[in-house]
């Protein structure tokens, strides 16, 4: 038998490599971490399957097995591989998302002496030093290296063949957690008798032996702090207690809130949406279904009502949402609706936590996960059931590589699993509801809110019309004043994207815009310029609206900052909260605002999109949009679906209560179809119009498109890679190349190509061509984005 091991280090490693396994070595398994030789140097891997014969006839031995508990199975290798294909990105990157990476073992270089230095060397007091440390044995090169003087020592060392570089592999930086636990060690009656005996002189022993009495078993740190750890000790070595050391399971979710309501009767309306899922269940089959519903039509009691039908059934449920921050309460329903079955997963977890939960989700202790994009690859064997909440949102994409989607990979695992999927969201991404209005996919559909609730009023504000420079206009304000005299919580959305300004004119609110890619020109201040980030055409910022003549271009948008002030500057008194990623980021800030929010304590929340997602707040009767622009104006053809998104998202939080809610959005734009769709809540109307522009303009769902950035320290070797690249792609249209919108970034220059082909495959087929066997120049890093959602 022969080990199919993948090598868990950078190199162009797609397929395993086969390795025999000496005897002494087994049991082997796969998932598996062992570390085997490879181009003349010891390297980890994981072992990923097995193979009855070798391809080649001289096959080396495993070295070492680093670690037997499987890290993976081999559906989670399959899924890998896939997700390698898929993405353009290596399999290892794509497998090491199956584990938390503080299960693996770390490795640390290390010098290790192998001779004493002769002669005039060893004189030499630095390397006398360093000598003595390696004598106690290898030292890790971090810390021997931490002086001119060692450096130099280690160096001289090297040259005479006295000591060696090497590996060493540090056990994982996590492991399971125990503490010590202690219990009577004699009977009851023993027992009584020494609280008898001991009650007057030592009373501290006395105490000790009651509590274990009544307690049966507590922990030993929690003892000692009671009655003092000379006691404790005391009592273990006498024999009268007994020590034992246990595991104990570090559980995020302690604390965590939950919402426990009281399962409601489905409206027919649910009913009808959740019959199709109901059924796939019951056959065991694998069907996609977007489930299109208004803001507060109920998705998420459709959600739960599957959910429990599939648990019911002995299956597993994958339930993702974007941030865990943006859906504080639908984690908490399903918390409250099944309790302890539930894990949670996200990033925000400690190194422990996420430790334990995947431990346990893979021991199968779970029937329910909960979690942001990662949790795509949890450790499922009884997966039947797959919920994606707010599908559309771009948290799904993961901005590293394995630059995977979570949806993509989810409905992946659903067809492996034979399970059905619900793709929930009032905005799904243009590409969803086209897939789902045309198939393969299946719609279902939720017009209205549940009990008759109506939705909201939508007013546009045009703000050309306003005094430049003001926050808000007469309406907002009047809007503001009558809300809060009622009151009424308002919430205030800005939606501030630092990194690129467009221009606007403030007479007709015209936005300059790439003739050929139909994306708004970016502004750079210094060079007074205007540039496109798709094609990299590059011109003289205008000083006239080419539009309307006007003379008045600005850079736009205000920022939660300012509206805050001009909030309190309004309405002094009034309780008022600042929502933004600067006021979120610690632990807990968005639970204790969404307390607050719910308290009444905060009357006016000014915030970005952490405001505008996921919050059912029954007192919010009044939402204003301060700025619907900015969301336009970014350079990306995406820009009109966002701001759509957005707009309804935010609108959604106004009027879930018993009084209807009212919305006011301030704009340049108001006759853009995103804005009139919102606020005349037609949102396929939208859609319908959003397909005819990308199907003219070659775009997604229409076009497939890969996004390269090629960065180098220099400038010119970016430009000059990324051009080689681009002479190299054969059967795609090539877009650039040019330098990106974020460049330089951290000191490297970014160049970079946007890749377009018939649909998602021949794109990344033809980059995948172009990049196998071409010979990058040094010092040029290659990022590959296949199916971007953001180009910056
Ligand atoms: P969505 O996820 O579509 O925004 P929710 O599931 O959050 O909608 O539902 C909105 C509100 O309506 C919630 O407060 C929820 O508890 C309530 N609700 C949902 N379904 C029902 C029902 N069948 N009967 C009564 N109330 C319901
Ligand atoms: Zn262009």
């Amino acid at each position: 038998m022969y080990a199919l091991v993948l090598p868990d280090v950078p190199g162009p490693f797609r397929a395993p490599l086969h390795y025999s396994l000496p005897a002494e070595l087994e049991p082997v398994a796969v998932g598996c971490r062992v570390l085997v030789p490879l181009g003349g140097r010891k390297v980890p891997g994981f072992v990923v399957g097995f193979d009855r014969e070798a391809p080649v006839e001289h096959v080396l031995p495993v070295h070492r097995v680093l670690s037997r508990t499987p890290l993976f199975d081999g559906e989670a290798w399959e899924l890998a591989r896939w997700v390698a294909d898929r993405y353009l990105c290596q399999p290892r990157e794509a497998l090491r998302a199956a584990f938390p990476s503080e299960a693996v073992s770390r490795a640390v270089r290390v010098v290790r002496l192998v001779r004493e230095p002769q002669g005039q060397a060893a004189q030499d007091p630095a390397v006398a030093a360093v000598v003595e440390r390696l004598r106690t044995g290898p030292a890790p090169e971090r810390e021997l290296l931490g002086s001119a003087d060692a450096r130099r020592a280690v160096e001289r060392l090297r040259r005479a063949g006295c000591v060696e570089a090497d590996v060493e592999f540090l056990p994982p930086a996590v492991r399971p957690a125990r503490e010590a636990v202690v219990s009577l060690a004699v009977p009851p009656e023993r027992a009584w008798e020494l609280v008898r005996r001991w009650r007057r002189r030592a009373s501290r022993r006395a105490a000790a032996v009651e509590r274990l009495l009544q307690a049966g078993e507590m922990a030993r740190a929690d003892l000692s702090r009671a009655v003092g750890q000379a006691v404790v000790r005391g009592l273990v070595q006498e024999g009268v207690l007994l020590e034992r050391v246990v595991e104990v399971v570090r559980d995020p979710l302690r604390e965590a809130f939950r919402e426990v309501s009281p399962t409601p009767q489905l409206t027919p309306e649910q009913q009808e949406a959740s019959r199709a899922v109901l059924e796939a269940l019951a056959r065991r089959e694998h069907r996609v279904f977007l489930l299109h519903g208004v803001t507060g039509s109920g998705k998420t009691e459709v959600y739960l009502r599957c959910a429990a039908e599939a648990v019911a059934r002995g299956g597993q449920v994958l339930v993702l949402v974007p941030e865990v921050v943006l859906a504080p309460q639908t984690v908490a329903r399903f918390l409250g609706r099944f309790g302890d079955r539930v894990a949670v997963l996200h990033s925000h977890l400690g190194a422990g936590e996420r430790f334990d939960t995947w431990r346990r989700l893979r021991a199968g202790q779970f029937d329910v996960v909960v979690g942001t994009r990662s949790a795509a690859f949890a450790p499922l064997q009884r997966l039947s059931l797959v919920v994606v909440d707010e599908e559309q949102e771009t948290a799904y994409k993961q901005p590293q590589a394995p630059r995977y989607h979570a949806r993509e990979v989810a409905v992946e695992r659903a067809r492996r699993a034979g399970a059905p999927v619900i793709l929930g969201s009032a905005t799904p991404a243009v590409e969803s509801l086209w897939k789902a209005r045309h198939g393969p996919w299946e719609y279902l559909q939720l017009p209205r809110r549940v009990l008759d609730r109506p939705l909201p009023e939508v007013e546009v504000v045009d703000m050309r019309a306003e005094r430049p420079r003001a926050v808000f206009a007469r309406p907002l304000v009047e809007a503001l004043r009558a809300h809060l005299s009622r009151g009424d919580q308002v919430l205030l959305y800005v939606n501030r994207r630092g990194y690129a300004a467009c221009l606007v004119c403030r007479e007709c609110g015209f936005v300059p815009r790439c003739r050929r890619c139909a994306v708004s020109l970016t502004f750079h201040l210094a060079s007074r310029t205007v540039r496109c980030h798709y094609c990299g055409q590059v011109m003289q910022a205008p000083s006239t609206c080419p539009s309307c003549g006007g003379v008045e271009l600005r850079p736009y948008g205000p920022g939660t900052q300012r509206v805050e002030e001009a909030v309190r500057a309004l309405f002094p008194g009034v309780a008022v909260a600042r929502a933004d990623r600067d006021t979120l980021s610690r632990r807990g800030a968005h639970a204790r605002l969404v307390d607050a929010l719910r308290t009444g304590e905060v009357r006016v929340v000014v915030g970005t999109q952490v405001v505008a997602k996921g919050l059912d707040l029954p007192q919010v009767g009044l939402v204003g949009v301060v700025a619907a622009d900015v969301a336009l104006s970014l350079p990306d053809f995406r820009a009109g679906e966002r701001t759509l998104q957005q707009l309804v998202q935010v609108a959604g939080r106004a009027g879930r209560g018993d009084r209807p809610g009212r919305v006011v959005v301030q704009t340049y734009q108001p006759d853009h179809p995103a804005v009139r769709a919102a606020a005349r809540h037609d949102v396929l109307g939208f859609y319908e119009r959003e397909w005819e522009d990308r199907r003219r303009l070659g775009y997604p769902p229409f076009a497939g498109l890969v996004h390269v950035v090629l960065a180098s320290r220099s400038e010119p070797a970016a430009a000059e890679a990324s051009r080689a690249l681009a002479d190299r792609l054969k059967g795609a249209e090539v877009l650039g190349p040019s330098p990106a919108p974020l460049s330089p970034l951290r000191g490297w220059f970014r160049w970079r190509l946007v890749v377009r082909a018939g649909d998602e495959r021949a794109a990344r087929e033809a980059v995948g061509e172009a990049l196998e066997g071409w010979r990058r120049p040094a010092q040029v890093r290659v990022v590959v984005d296949v199916d971007p959602v953001e180009m910056m």
